[in-house]
């Protein structure tokens, strides 16, 4: 069993998985410049909602074998690996900002007291296992030496512990053998796949990931926004699609966009290192240009079915950009409620876990205890986060306490012939009335024209193009 420090300890990828490998029975501390983070799991409280999380804490610090710090001399003192968790946040134009990596390495360098390997787990620009064992060669004492090697991380936030004990693969990106067997080794129990490859494949698997991940969803999207035109349903459309096993139904789910700390950054990232290097990243930048769009859309659908939405109720249901988790880094709904609070509109808003999360960036709007509580009075309930307690909503009593009768279903949460019975008009994004006309064709399309028409445009919290 190994001693590994995790630097970034008290983050969402550094706290799963210095959880996790404390539970594999390796020898873990986990190292926070965050104080107020490190004092709650010092005290075992989580940071973070992530099912499964808080168990492995506890049992963890019982063992004694997790423990917490904000001292890098003292998460270092006999450690073998340092796994580097920081985040690498977009900067102003769509790149990864490698400040606190940088800070990490350095730190790492200035404590080392014996040859340590440091893993690169953050999700890092290509070329970055070079960058960081350059920085540690700069700070280090002579006397030591490190190994830098890329394991990109592909948790799914809202199922990180199930993700980290259950990988696809583990990719390990370096050109030292026996560097990738001892990293390998610390996941030898969970009989993963290990892909060895060059650090900088290594690096780009993980960005290339998310970016295929991402596309799906735009590609579903624009389909939808189709569908929704010429009277099909997206989601049939899927099912169909999803049968052929080239394709998968995974990541076929129409709606309003994806969010999170993850795909808007990590293809801006790759779209931003594809423009440094000369070339044009057409696709990628479609791909973040149609998921801006889709949160305009669920304000575009109110507006057509409200009219002026000034001095209007709209229930928000779900804040977090996904279920089973407290972030709303990049979520949708937070886009939707400031453009919803820019049309005039008041906002009533409730999520499971993620309300305090949101109160600290939209501190001026309602936060109701339940979706029930939220709809009071309300013309419309926008579904942004398909969360279990919205997909089996008592639908009569939602529907008194309403004052209007709209769902906009951003998730297809809902079941359109339940919502009917209620008496609510049910409109899920990318499902179009069978009984649609299809306009004649119009004269040949302007092929320069942009690739999504808009009516609203909505602020995302980083759309910047590439
Ligand atoms: P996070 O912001 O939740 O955590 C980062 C932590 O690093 C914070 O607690 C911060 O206080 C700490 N930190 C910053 N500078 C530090 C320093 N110099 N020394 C010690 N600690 C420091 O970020 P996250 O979501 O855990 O993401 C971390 C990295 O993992 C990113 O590169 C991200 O792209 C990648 N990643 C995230 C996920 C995910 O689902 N969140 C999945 C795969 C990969």
């Amino acid at each position: 069993m190994a001693r590994i420090a995790i630097v970034g300890g008290g983050g969402y990828v550094g706290l799963a998985y210095a959880v996790a490998f404390a539970d594999l029975g390796h020898d873990v501390v986990g190292l926070d410049t965050d104080q107020s983070k490190i004092a709650a799991l010092k005290a075992g409280r989580s940071t973070i909602y992530e099912p499964g999380l808080d168990d492995l804490l506890h049992r963890g610090l019982a063992s004694r074998r997790l423990s917490f710090t904000t001292d890098y001399a003292r998460a270092l003192a006999g450690a073998e690996f340092a796994f580097i968790c920081v985040g690498t946040p977009p900067d102003e134009i769509g790149r990864a900002d490698t400040t606190y990596v940088a800070a990490a390495a350095r730190g790492i360098a200035t404590h080392a007291t014996r040859d340590l390997i440091v893993v690169n787990k953050s999700t890092m620009p290509v070329g970055s296992v070079q960058f960081v064992a350059e920085v540690l060669a700069e700070h280090a004492r002579a006397d030591i030496s490190f190994s830098v090697i890329s394991n990109p991380e592909f948790l799914r936030e809202g199922a990180a512990i199930h993700d980290i004990f259950n990988p696809d693969r583990i990719v390990l990106g370096t050109d030292q053998p026996d560097v990738a067997d001892r990293v390998a080794a610390l996941y030898a129990t969970l009989n993963a796949p290990v892909l060895v490859t060059d650090t900088r494949s290594a690096e780009m698997i993980k960005y290339a990931s998310n970016a295929l991940l991402a596309t799906k969803i735009s590609f579903i999207n624009e389909v939808a926004l189709i569908c929704e035109r010429l009277g099909a349903d997206s989601r049939t459309v899927a099912h169909g699609m999803g049968m052929d096993h080239r394709i998968s139904p995974r990541f076929l789910g129409a709606g309003v966009g994806f969010g999170g700390s993850c795909f808007p950054k990590d293809v801006r990232a790759l779209a931003a290192m594809a423009t440094d290097a000369g070339l044009h990243p057409n696709l990628l930048t479609a791909v973040l240009t149609i998921n801006a769009h889709m949160r305009a859309h669920v304000v575009d659908l109110l507006t057509d079915n409200l009219g002026d939405l000034a001095g209007k109720s709209i229930a928000i249901l779900g804040l977090a950009f996904k279920p089973e988790t407290d972030d709303i880094r990049e979520a949708p709904a937070l886009d939707v409620i400031r453009a919803l609070i820019a049309a005039g509109a008041k906002v009533r808003a409730t999520d499971p876990v993620a309300m305090s999360n949101a109160a600290a960036q939209l501190p001026d709007i309602a936060y109701c205890r339940s979706a029930y509580h939220a709809a009071t009075g309300a013309d419309a309930v926008v579904v942004m986060t398909e969360w279990q307690d919205y997909t089996t909503l008592d639908l009569d009593q939602l529907a008194n306490s309403m004052r209007g009768n709209l769902i906009i279903d951003g998730r297809h949460a809902l079941d359109a012939t339940t919502c009917h019975t209620a008496g609510l008009t049910h409109i899920a994004i990318g499902r179009g009335r069978p009984d649609t006309r299809i306009a004649t064709p119009a004269p040949a399309p302007d092929l320069h024209a942009p690739p999504v028409a808009h009516t609203t445009t909505v602020q995302t919290t980083a759309t910047q193009p590439v």
